[in-house]
């Protein structure tokens, strides 16, 4: 009964499984790294094969150099710094690769902007809120278009009738002349 099926399922659960699993060998008191990258390794393949974009909350959790679960105290560190503006750094402590976040007071990443996620039209209202909006906006500027477009033609029909009105008189006027 109104069960929203989602495309690919398996595939998701399978990637889902595969995070879990690479976190927990990360945990164990094994920290097994090699199977842990195994497991990105093959959650990233699976994701490019079926045309999967990972989120960024995900993505950001994974070494690019070395497909490392970065799991702060365990295979990362994470630093504070200031030079230009509030940063904070994320070093893999297995290949020392460094991801820059910038912190500072009021940004926000392009990936976290609503407008650069898809909108989902749902019975004409987008589950956003935020295109919305700009519907209304864009629907006012058509309505104004439009309005202008009809007040022109109005004048033009006005001016037309004012003409043959005058050619109307200049004829029956010559033709009053004739006679
Ligand atoms: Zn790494």
């Amino acid at each position: 009964m109104g069960n929203l099926k989602i495309p690919q399922e398996d595939i998701h659960k399978r990637l889902s499984f595969l995070y879990q699993a690479a976190y927990q060998t990360l945990k164990s008191k094994n920290n097994n790294a090699g199977l842990c990258r195994y497991y990105i390794n093959t959650l990233k393949l699976i994701a490019r094969k079926n045309c999967i974009a990972l989120h960024p909350n995900i993505k950001r959790t994974i070494c690019k150099r070395c497909n490392m679960l970065l799991v702060p105290g365990l295979s990362s560190l994470i630093r504070l710094k200031h030079k230009r503006q509030k940063m904070s750094t994320i070093t893999c402590t297995e290949c020392g690769t460094v991801k820059l976040y910038v912190n500072a007071q009021g940004h926000i990443p392009n990936i976290d902007k609503p407008e650069s996620w898809l909108d989902v039209v749902k019975d004409g209202v987008s589950v956003m809120g935020n295109r919305k909006g700009n519907n209304q906006g864009k629907t006012k500027q058509q309505t104004k278009s439009k309005q202008d477009s009809e007040t022109k033609q109005q004048t033009e029909n006005k001016q037309e009738t004012q003409d043959k009105q005058h050619a109307l008189t200049e004829y029956v006027a010559s033709a009053l002349q004739g006679t």
